[in-house]
């Protein structure tokens, strides 16, 4: 791991620096009034309002004041900061300190100057009000007794300001509706200056709570605390670039200059990150980035937060530790959309899925003992669709339940259609984790059945993602009921990916279905053989009934076969065939 950073413990006053060092044009508004007022009725005529982090001094808002930025060193209100207290310099020619100032001896010539410091309710001092001109004057005590009146003001106005809305109430950044309200700004403002906004995840929210859960919410909330001080600092941010945070552990930052900061820059400097959490604890963060490239005037805010979030959550599922957004992505989006909305339309009655069955043979008699309906969808533009191109969409909305009952309807419909025909065969379909864990599925199911005058042994289910099956006894609950009411329970895929054979204990199960994966290369690789070998020797020893899926070649089937599989199913036999196809292939 490159680079590895520990954060520390943030110092006092360091998320109010990083506040106020932000760019507000509402706030610098008012903060000038505040200024102009001072420089009336003190009868100084200029002045201005800065705050100061470890290197430099940034001027936030000034009346006749020509500086926007110094180095700390040269700030004369350093003296201010570092004393806690009131400075008054009547003519810094006569002050040995400043006969070689740079501010004194060059722009902007300063001769007088008056500070007093901004401190916060935590008792920080993080920048000043002050007056200065370029002549000498004196300034007794009722005057900085008036000017300290005026910075007390001015850190009133700025702590409710920052806790009004716009804040983040734990970190003391500017949060969502900030961004939103910068904008917003940036679009009324006419900005045709092409910027960045940049999404950093440096803790996804089921982690977060993962962690609150674990450590308790202190350190947690310790955390995120830190890491809003310390990202701005890690980034190396300028005056111009602003950093909210949008969630917990999830931030942005909008940037001025374009060329400098990027996402993939941000995922360079945040690379192998951890955080300390106390009692030698430390968590890897692991950031991801997400950026867009937008001119303020011609996109709505909405659509440049949305893009930006949409990058990062690619990087994300790509694993990829930063991505700009691009119009296909966009594009892709649009379509998956429209897919998803002709979906719907579908399963509610709108025409075009159908299912198609595939037999199942008994490795034993050779007789076909069984069907697996699996849908298939033709669709008006796209034509023909496997369930790989709408299934993985489908199962992040609600319409995987539809099209779960949508399967099960349609599955029982063709049963009546052949009850007591010679091509009455069990059908199984294929069933989610999701399914089996929505309530009232297992009694709904039962309904049907009696409905449609069937027996429950002519229908049974396919267990998919049994990984998720296990981790949720809702579902486990399910598969229970199912049973017990005499439909036939199946584990597909079997052999695919995660395969811990431990869960096979915990899931009430008759059939065993090995994955095509398994099966596909028993003919071809020794070490493919021993494996199905013994795991199917196992799966017998445990009395499951075992299918083997994906045969397509007689080499197999006969390997299968000696190896004692009990059922197989593949293009050997048939591929999945339409209803009246079927009967033709039956007979
Ligand atoms: P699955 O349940 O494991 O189904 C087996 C898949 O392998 C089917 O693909 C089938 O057409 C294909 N197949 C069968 N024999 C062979 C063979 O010999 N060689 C090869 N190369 N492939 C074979 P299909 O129909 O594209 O379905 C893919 C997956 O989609 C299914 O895998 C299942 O997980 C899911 N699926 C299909 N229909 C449904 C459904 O109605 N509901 C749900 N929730 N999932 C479904
Ligand atoms: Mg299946
Ligand atoms: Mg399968």
């Amino acid at each position: 791991m490159r680079d590895l950073w520990s954060i520390a413990t943030v110092k006092p006053g360091e998320n109010e620096i990083q506040q106020l060092k932000a760019f507000d044009a509402e706030r610098e508004e008012i903060l000038k009034k505040f200024v102009l007022l001072a420089s009336q009725v003190l009868d100084i005529p200029a002045g201005f309002v800065s705050v100061l982090d470890e290197d430099s001094q940034y001027i936030k808002a000034s009346h006749r004041f020509d500086l926007t930025v110094s180095s700390r060193q040269d700030a004369l209100c350093r003296y201010v900061v570092e004393s806690q207290a009131a400075v008054v310099i009547p003519d810094t020619s006569l002050d040995a300190r400043f006969l070689r100032h740079p501010l004194v001896l060059g722009s902007p010539y300063i001769r007088f100057y008056a500070g007093v410091p901004l401190i916060t309710p935590t008792g920080v001092a993080i920048g000043t009000l002050c007056v200065t001109d370029t002549e000498p004057h004196l300034f007794p005590g009722e005057k900085v007794a008036t000017l300290t009146m005026l910075a007390q003001l001015v850190t009133a106005f700025l702590t409710a300001w920052h806790a009004a809305g716009f804040t983040d109430t734990l970190t003391g950044l500017p949060n969502h509706r900030r961004l939103v309200r910068d904008l917003l700004f940036l679009q009324q403002a006419q900005d045709d200056r092409l910027r960045r906004l940049i999404v950093i995840e440096c803790l996804d929210l089921p982690r977060t709570f993962e962690l609150a859960r674990t450590l308790g919410i202190e350190p947690v909330s310790n955390l995120l605390q830190d890491l809003a001080t310390l990202l701005p600092l890690r980034l190396r941010l300028s005056p111009g670039d602003l950093f909210y945070v949008l969630s917990a552990g999830r931030f942005a930052l909008l940037a001025s200059d374009t060329s400098r900061i990027s996402a993939a820059w941000v995922a360079g400097r945040l690379e192998g990150i951890t955080a300390d959490v106390g009692e030698g604890l430390s968590v890897s963060l692991s950031p991801f980035s997400g950026e867009t490239l937008f001119q303020a005037h011609i996109q709505p805010p909405a659509d440049i937060i949305s893009q930006a979030l949409e990058a990062m959550r690619e990087a994300v599922s790509l694993k990829i530790p930063a991505l700009s957004f691009r119009d296909e992505l966009r594009a892709q989006q649009k379509r998956e959309m429209s897919l998803m909305s002709d979906l719907s339309a579908a399963l509610r009655g709108g025409g075009g899925l159908y299912l198609v069955y595939q037999p199942k043979i008994c490795l034993h008699t050779g007789k076909t003992v069984g069907l697996e309906a699996l849908i298939r969808w033709k669709h008006a533009v796209h034509g023909e669709l496997l369930p790989a191109a709408f299934l993985q969409l489908a199962s992040q909305t609600n319409l995987l339940a539809l099209l779960t009952e949508w399967v099960i309807n349609e599955s029982i419909a063709q049963l009546v259609k052949w009850k007591l025909t010679r091509y009455q065969l069990p059908v199984t379909v294929n069933i989610s984790g999701q399914d089996f864990s929505r309530s009232g599925f297992v009694e709904r199911l039962v309904d049907s059945m009696a409905k449609a005058g069937l027996p429950h042994h002519l229908l049974g289910v396919e267990c998919l993602e049994t990984e998720k099956v296990i981790e949720c006894p809702q579902a486990l609950k399910g598969i229970d009921a199912l049973k017990s009411k005499g439909f036939s329970v199946a584990l597909d895929d079997f052999g695919a990916g995660y395969s811990n054979i431990n869960y096979l204990s915990r899931v009430p199960l008759d059939v065993i279905k090995l994955d095509r994966s398994l099966v596909s290369q028993i003919a071809t690789d020794t070490a493919a053989r021993i494996i199905a070998r013994s795991i199917i020797t196992m799966l017998k020893e445990l009395n499951y009934v075992v299918i083997a899926e994906g045969v397509e070649d007689v080499q197999t089937l006969n390997e299968l076969k000696r190896f004692g599989c009990d059922q197989a199913q593949g293009y050997f036999y048939s591929r999945p065939l339409k209803p009246e196809e079927l009967e033709v292939w039956l007979q």
